[in-house]
């Protein structure tokens, strides 16, 4: 049975650095705004070691603690911050509904949705264990090259991404291994062959990952296979990057929102316009392009302004047709 309904003027899903920020800005303008943090309180980032790359933290600061300061930040203006995880939404009429948990309703004015984006990995042990140990496994180039600056790394995954990040990464470093499983690539043919022209970034086709081998704290190799000739072998590595995809978390709203065909949202361009009105989004469940904290935290700011400006609309107009029948 559902708890009696509560009425909400913003409310935001995820604590990713998108919602976190939409909420800072949403409750220093009265918005009093409630954010469910979702099944990964902290988003994607919690699973990252260093941020060096967020302007403002000039020595660097970990994924976790920028995320538990974000969230003072938004609690410091009212954001009432809870746990839960939204499991369906019902954006069909006027008053945007949702439930936490399948059990709580909530009736929202306005919806920002955080949701974020899922990297994708093989599923490995190995991969997970030296993953959760932030020992050289990572899924985002642009956040952890640095790291390997000079050192040899493998890459997987022939999108793209991958393409995009392998090049990345050359510039970088001493020697980049890109793991092709098929016999082709994914990516545009130009994405491709800039990688194919690259001189320090070699290429194995047909060749499936089988392990990531370490010392028990840090990655030391990969061990590959090639799928045609059962040839196994073992490149010496520091970090393995994984670039098989993202998935975005918006399976909820599939029915409801425009969503691309890969289930990114759809929003109005140069907005977090939805194509439902008062449902606004931010951060990666819209963007399979930058995917980086900050422009989260940028498109976070903007849907709280987009919000902000709905909800004064509305109220603007409610104001002329009330008056209207004095
Ligand atoms: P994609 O889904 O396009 O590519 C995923 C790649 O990972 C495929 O090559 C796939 O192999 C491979 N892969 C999947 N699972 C495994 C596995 N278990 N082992 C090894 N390899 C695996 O994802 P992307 O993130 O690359 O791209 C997503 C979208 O974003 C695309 O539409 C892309 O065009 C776009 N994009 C555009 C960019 C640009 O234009 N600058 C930059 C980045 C992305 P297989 O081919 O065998 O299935």
């Amino acid at each position: 049975m559902s708890d009696s309904i509560e009425r909400v003027k913003c409310l935001i899903i995820g604590s990713g650095p998108a919602g976190y920020t939409a909420a800072i800005y949403a409750s220093r303008a009265n918005m009093n705004p409630i954010l469910y943090q979702g099944a990964q309180p902290g988003g994607q980032l919690t699973t990252t070691n260093e941020v060096e790359n967020f302007p403002g933290y000039p020595d660097g600061i970990t994924g976790p603690e920028m995320m538990m300061e974000l969230q003072k930040q938004a609690e410091r203006f009212g954001t009432d911050v809870r746990n839960g995880w939204i499991t369906k939404v019902d954006f069909s009429g006027e008053v945007h509904k949702v439930w936490v948990n399948d059990e709580k309703e909530i009736h929202c004015d306005t919806v920002i949705i955080s949701t974020g984006a899922s990297a994708k990995y093989l599923g490995l042990e190995s991969e997970q264990k030296y993953l959760k140990l932030g020992g050289g496994v990572s899924a985002c180039a642009v956040c952890d090259g640095f790291f390997y600056r000079n050192q040899e790394v493998v890459i997987v995954g022939a999108g793209d991404s991958a393409c995009e990040e392998a090049h990345y990464l050359s510039n970088l470093c001493k020697k980049v291994t890109m793991l092709v499983r098929r016999d082709e690539f994914r990516a545009s043919k130009i994405m491709e062959a800039r990688v194919r022209n690259t001189p320090n970034i070699e290429i194995l086709m047909n060749t499936e990952t089988e392990e990531v081998i370490g010392d028990g704290q840090l990655v030391t190799a990969v061990k590959a296979r090639n799928k045609e000739t059962g040839e196994v072998i073992e490149i010496p590595a520091t970090g393995f990057f994984v670039a098989i995809g993202h998935k975005p978390n918006t399976d909820i709203f599939k029915g409801f929102l425009e969503l691309d065909e890969t289930g990114y949202i759809i929003n109005k361009p140069g907005s977090s316009r939805t194509n439902i009105e008062g449902v606004f989004v931010s951060g990666d469940a819209a963007d399979h392009v930058y995917r980086q904290a900050i422009t989260a935290a940028g498109t976070g700011c903007m849907a709280a302004l987009d919000a902000e400006r709905y909800l004064a609309s509305k109220d603007a107009t409610f104001e002329v047709s009330t008056s209207t029948y004095n």
